[in-house]
């Protein structure tokens, strides 16, 4: 007696095998059983017609505070995701009191949580109160730099400063962290030089961590930067990701050919480099980081790219929910000012925390880095305001549907290998990102011939169709479309069932 079979489903086993029809069975949580299954179980679910995935791996989620405060975490579960990685791009959740400050633009953490100690104190904060999916974490360049240096400091730390962040990162590397991540546009990391970053990647690479890099120019100076990513994983001995790979700005478009080529020369010398993407031409951030950076300026364009102010729809405005789904290009006319002093005015009237999504991408190049084979899929959501980024909601279902079943871009099976199998792989997950007897129990159910995601940037807030069940660690998080609120996750450490 079983305590759950999936019947007549074509499984994928996330290794990138070609679907087979089989029945899973399931006990406890993990998978007991693949192939024919006679035996009966407590309940059955018949799959016909659907695919049978490994839970998705979001290899690239900045959801650290909303796990705790919001642990149905919908917009994740209702696409099948059910491992998070938190901390990416620099921001990690401890020290806590650095990590709120840090990551005030893009999420809040519950003004009554307590404090926790280190990334062990989180990692029980959610062990104690766990969310409907898994979550393993990255530690955060920006937090650990705010917190050894008091602040944001424009300057290299002192001998002393950068020593009390070794001592932070190798905490949260021993306490489980998969590795450490940067984002070397936003501040405090974009005051780091090589050196620095190079110091704190040798304490995650001998813990078996990997680098993770929003690397410091993503649009005029990207091949630059993938070079410095490439050479801080190969000078500390460690793996390398590097997030939402990707050129900025219409005078960069194409040169995902290079950093593609650069990616291949470092696997042929031996290194672990890869990459992740989400399915859109749109990034989204801070304002405040776009100015920064000189994303509006009159020059060249910075490390973020340039992106016309028609191009840019405000997501998230505190305070101000009225003005979410504007574009900057409405302002400019409405004050008739150029394009930078109208995003300075917003941020001077509304605060450093407007979240926009802008566009500024080549689909060519999204589908060029998606085919390839060091790419595997990540969300990089934000689910602020009213009208967030549509990517929060509506990744995986959109690279089922129109990347694989509309576009042929990737077969299904290979799609699959890079939502489940290769980040478990890439990030020490164990025993997840598959579908054999001996695995963690998480698992998708979709039909191939219509999911697709429902979430656009006009009406972002919406699950996709064609997905109705999702499985975490051998519980229903989604059942028949609807989230359960089953609190079915765990926190994963590093290389740990
Ligand atoms: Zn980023």
């Amino acid at each position: 007696m079983h305590d759950l079979i999936i019947r007549n489903a074509t499984v994928f086993d996330g290794a990138g095998s070609p679907g087979v029809s089989a029945d899973i069975a399931i006990d406890g949580d993990r998978v007991s059983a693949v192939g024919e299954v006679q035996d009966a179980a407590a309940e059955t679910v018949d799959a016909s017609g659907l695919a049978a995935a490994p839970g998705f791996i979001d290899v690239h989620s900045h959801d650290d505070f909303q796990v705790l405060t919001e642990p149905d975490v919908t917009h994740n579960a209702l696409q099948g995701i059910t491992t998070v990685i938190v901390g990416n791009c620099g921001f990690g959740a401890a020290p806590s009191d650095a990590a709120e400050e840090q990551m005030k633009a893009i999420q809040q953490i519950d003004p009554s949580a307590e404090a926790w100690s280190g990334y062990a104190g989180y990692f029980e904060a959610v062990d104690r109160n766990p969310p409907s999916l898994n979550v393993a974490a990255l530690v955060g360049h920006h937090t650990v730099r705010r917190a050894a240096m008091g602040g944001v400091e424009k300057r290299a730390p002192s001998p002393d400063e950068l020593a009390a962040m070794r001592r932070m990162v190798a905490e949260g590397m021993e306490a489980g962290a998969v590795g450490l991540s940067t984002g070397l546009v936003y501040e405090p990391g974009r005051y780091s030089e090589t050196a620095e970053v190079v110091a704190l990647a040798e304490e995650a690479a001998a813990r078996s961590g990997i680098y993770v890099s929003h690397m410091r120019d993503e649009a005029d100076g990207l091949l630059n930067a993938v070079q410095e990513t490439i050479g801080i994983g190969s000078s500390a001995g460690c793996g390398v990701e590097i997030s939402h790979h990707k050129a900025v700005g219409r005078d960069n478009w194409g040169k995902v050919t290079r950093s593609l080529e650069m990616i291949e020369a470092a696997q042929a010398s031996g290194m672990d480099v890869t990459a992740d993407q989400y399915p859109y031409t749109a990034r989204t951030t801070m304002l405040f980081a776009l100015v920064q950076n000189g994303t509006f300026g009159s020059g060249s364009g910075g490390a973020m790219g340039r992106s016309s102010p028609d191009e840019v729809l405000l997501c998230s405005v505190p305070g101000s929910p009225e003005l979410e789904g504007r574009t900057l290009q409405s302002f400019v006319e409405e004050w008739d000012l150029p394009g930078e002093d109208t995003a300075k005015r917003i941020l001077s009237d509304h605060g450093n925390e407007v979240l926009v999504a802008a566009f500024g991408m080549d689909e060519g190049d999204v589908r060029m880095v998606m085919a390839h084979p060091s790419t595997m899929i990540g969300t990089d959501g934000l689910d602020r305001g009213s009208k967030p980024h549509p990517r929060a909601w509506g990744t995986y279902p959109r690279i089922l549907g129109k990347y694989v079943r509309e576009e042929g871009i990737l077969s299904l099976a290979d799609a699959i290998w890079r939502m489940s199998g290769f980040p478990a792989k890439k990030f020490s997950l164990k025993d997840r990102g598959e579908i054999r007897p001996g695995a963690f129990a998480d698992i998708v159910l979709f039909d191939p011939e219509t999911v697709i995601d429902r979430a656009t940037f006009e009406d972002p807030r919406n699950g996709p169709d064609g997905m109705p069940h999702v499985i975490v660690n051998g519980q229903f998080i989604v059942r028949n479309g609807e989230h359960t609120h089953a609190r079915a996750g765990r926190m994963l450490r590093r290389g740990e069932e």
